[in-house]
């Protein structure tokens, strides 16, 4: 990947993630493919997501994203990082004394993670929730896809 857009596009996902999180209690996306002009997070959720509800989780990314806050990484234990952030899926063979980076969008997001950041969500640019889909599954549940831009 470029190293020109994914800094951006993954700080934009850690954004999307606490998004979904807070407006509808799901998990993060469990399946990411951040790509220009088509990144995709998949998110276990029970039903398609309204158009209107789209519109919502964009301003509410691009709210957070406006307020041009410090994006910061910070290395700790794994025991220490369990009280901050949800390490289960984490590898099971990480001793509880290994360093886990640390991820704080502001104060906004926090979250274990190993990739590339902006320094600051100024960098980010605007984001665009481009498109919404949902694929039912067999236990009542589905996969809701959202593809996003970040320019
Ligand atoms: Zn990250």
């Amino acid at each position: 990947m470029s190293k020109d857009y994914d800094p951006q596009m993954h700080t934009a996902e850690h954004i999307l993630n606490r998004t979904m999180v807070s407006m509808f209690g799901c998990g993060r996306s469990f399946s990411s493919h951040l790509n220009p002009g088509k990144s995709k997070c998949d998110y276990h959720f029970p039903r398609p997501l309204s158009d209107a509800e789209a519109q919502e989780v964009e301003r509410r990314v691009n709210e957070q994203i406006s307020r041009h806050m410090p994006v910061s990484e910070e290395m700790m234990p794994r025991s220490a990082a369990a009280a901050l952030v949800d390490v289960s899926r984490l590898p099971a063979g990480v001793a509880p004394d290994a360093q886990i980076r640390i991820v704080r969008v502001g104060d906004y997001d926090i979250c274990a993670c190993i990739g590339a950041h902006v320094k600051n969500t100024s960098e980010i640019g605007r984001f665009r929730l481009v498109s919404h889909d949902f694929t039912p599954d067999a236990d009542g549940g589905g996969i809701l896809r959202i593809r996003f831009k970040a320019s």
